[in-house]
C-alpha cells in the first residue's frame, strides 16, 4: 500500500513578445516566481524572442534554394534554445532552482514531417524528480525528437502545442498560454478596436478559429487540447486582467450564435476557365496540387451553360501560387482558355456552434455584405463557420460589418 503524493502542477508557455526582450523576460520570471509562491510545480515552456524564428527562415532561403527539411529544424529551433537559457539564468540569478531542457534531453518524441510534426510522447521521469526537488524545468516549445533521433519542429507557433502535450503528459492542473493580448477576442485586436475578449470559448470553437486565421493559439495545439481535455486559459503576460478559458462544449451555456470573426490575408485566388465540363476535369486538376502538398482551401465550380465548358475556381495559400501555376500550366491531362490568378483577396470567416441549430445565419452575413456593396467571390461553409472570400481593399469594413450584425461587441 503506497501514498501518492500528488504535485500540483501548472504549465505555463510564454510566447515570442512575452519573452521579446531582456526585460521582458525579467517581468516573465516575476510571473513565474509568483505561481510558486503559490505552491505549484511550475513547468516552463517558451518560444523564440519575437522575429527571431523569422529571421532564420530568411537565412535559411538566403544561402540555399534547396535547404533540407531536416537542416531547416534544426536551425529553427536554435531560437528556443537561447530564450531557455535566459530564463533559467535569471531565475537563478533571483535565488531560484531553474535549468534549461531541450526538447530531445526530455525527450519529446514526435511523429510526422519535418517542419510540421506532432508530438506522440513525452518522458516524465527527469523532469518529475526536478519539480520534486523544487527546480523550475525551462523547456523549449516548438521543438522534438523524431525516431531517426533527428530534431523536428511543430509548424509555426508550435510552442503552443508543446505547453498543451506538457500539461497531458504531466497531468497538470491547468495550462496558461501567456501571450501578447489580453485572451482571445471576437476578432483580432490588432484589427479593430471594436473586438471583445470573449470569458469563455469551446475547443471546437477555438479550433475553428484559429484554423481560419485567430493566430492568438496554434490550431494543431487545440486539437491536442480537446483529446487530451486539457484546461487552457489563453492571458497577457503585460497585463494582470483575466484571459480567456477554452474548455469543453457541454460546459458552455448562454452564448451568442456567433463567437467571432476570423481573417486569413495570405490567400490567393486562382481560376481556370474553359474547362472540359466532364467527370474527372477536377480530380486531374487538384491530383499534382495534393502530389506537391499543396493545400486547396475553397472551391467552386461554375455550372457551364452549353454543357460542355465551364470555370473552376479555388484558393491557395499565395506562397503556393508560383509552384501552382507551374504545374497548371504544365499538365497534359488537362485543357482549358485562360488562368486568372488574383493575390489580392482576403477570406472572412464567422464560427459559432450556435450556427447548427439557428437558421438564417448565411442569409443575414451574406445580405450584411451586400448592403455594403462587399462582393463576395468564393463561398465555403462547414457545421460551425462560414468563410467568404473577398477583395481585400474590403477586409476591415466586412470584419467591422460581420462583428456588428451579429452583436460581437457587446
Ligand atoms: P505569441 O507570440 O504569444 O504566441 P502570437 O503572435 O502567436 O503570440 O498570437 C497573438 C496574436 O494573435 C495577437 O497579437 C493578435 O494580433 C493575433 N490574433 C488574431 N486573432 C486573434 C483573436 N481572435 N484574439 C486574440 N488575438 C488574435
Ligand atoms: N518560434 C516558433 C514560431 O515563431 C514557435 C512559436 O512561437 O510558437 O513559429
Ligand atoms: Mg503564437
Amino acid at each position: 500500500f503506497k501514498y501518492k503524493i500528488s504535485m500540483k502542477i501548472i504549465v505555463l508557455k510564454f510566447g515570442g513578445t512575452s519573452v521579446g526582450t531582456l526585460d521582458r523576460i525579467k517581468k516573465i520570471s516575476k510571473i513565474i516566481i509568483s505561481y510558486i509562491k503559490k505552491k505549484y510545480k511550475v513547468i516552463v515552456v517558451t518560444s523564440a524572442m519575437s522575429g527571431v524564428t523569422n529571421e532564420l527562415i530568411k537565412k535559411a532561403s538566403k544561402i540555399s534554394k534547396n535547404f533540407p527539411n531536416s537542416e531547416r529544424d534544426v536551425l529553427l529551433s536554435t531560437g528556443e534554445q537561447m530564450a531557455s537559457a535566459l530564463i533559467a539564468g535569471k531565475l537563478y540569478d533571483l535565488g531560484f532552482n531553474s535549468r534549461s531542457w531541450m526538447s530531445w534531453q526530455i525527450p519529446i518524441i514526435t511523429r510526422g514531417n519535418y517542419s510540421s510534426s506532432r508530438i506522440l510522447k513525452i518522458g516524465t521521469d527527469q523532469i518529475k524528480k526536478y519539480l520534486k526537488k523544487g527546480g523550475i524545468p525551462i523547456i523549449t516549445g516548438f521543438q522534438g525528437l523524431n525516431k531517426e533521433n533527428r530534431i523536428t519542429t511543430l509548424e509555426r507557433g508550435g510552442s503552443d502545442a508543446s505547453a498543451i502535450m506538457l500539461a497531458k503528459f504531466f497531468k497538470a492542473k491547468r495550462c496558461i498560454i501567456y501571450t501578447d493580448v489580453n485572451g482571445v477576442y471576437t476578432t483580432d485586436p490588432n484589427l479593430t478596436k471594436k473586438a471583445k475578449k470573449i470569458k469563455v470559448l469551446s475547443y471546437e470553437e477555438m479550433l475553428e478559429m484559429s484554423s481560419l486565421g485567430a493566430k492568438v493559439m496554434q490550431p494543431a495545439s487545440i486539437q491536442d487540447a480537446k483529446l487530451n481535455k486539457v484546461k487552457i486559459d489563453v492571458k497577457s503576460s503585460f497585463t494582470n486582467k483575466p484571459g480567456t478559458q477554452i474548455i469543453g462544449r457541454k460546459k458552455i451555456k448562454d452564448i451568442n450564435i456567433i463567437r467571432g470573426v476570423s481573417f486569413t490575408k495570405n490567400d490567393a485566388k486562382v481560376s481556370l476557365l474553359g474547362v472540359k465540363d466532364k467527370p474527372g476535369v477536377a480530380a486531374a486538376i487538384f491530383e499534382p496540387l495534393y502530389k506537391n502538398s499543396i493545400n486547396v482551401d475553397m472551391v467552386v465550380q461554375n455550372i457551364s451553360s452549353d454543357g460542355k465548358e465551364t470555370d473552376l475556381t479555388f484558393t491557395i495559400k499565395s506562397d503556393d501560387l508560383l509552384k501552382t501555376k507551374k504545374l497548371i500550366t504544365r499538365n497534359k491531362k488537362i485543357k482549358f482558355k485562360k488562368l486568372i490568378v488574383d493575390k489580392n483577396v482576403a477570406k472572412v470567416s464567422i464560427v459559432g456552434v450556435g450556427m447548427i441549430t439557428t437558421p438564417g445565419v448565411t442569409y443575414r452575413m451574406f445580405q450584411a455584405l451586400a448592403d455594403k456593396k462587399i462582393n463576395i467571390l468564393v463561398i465555403s461553409t462547414s457545421e460551425i463557420k462560414i468563410s467568404v472570400l473577398i477583395q481585400s481593399k474590403n477586409l476591415k469594413k466586412s470584419v467591422e460589418l460581420l462583428h456588428k450584425e451579429f452583436n460581437l461587441s457587446k
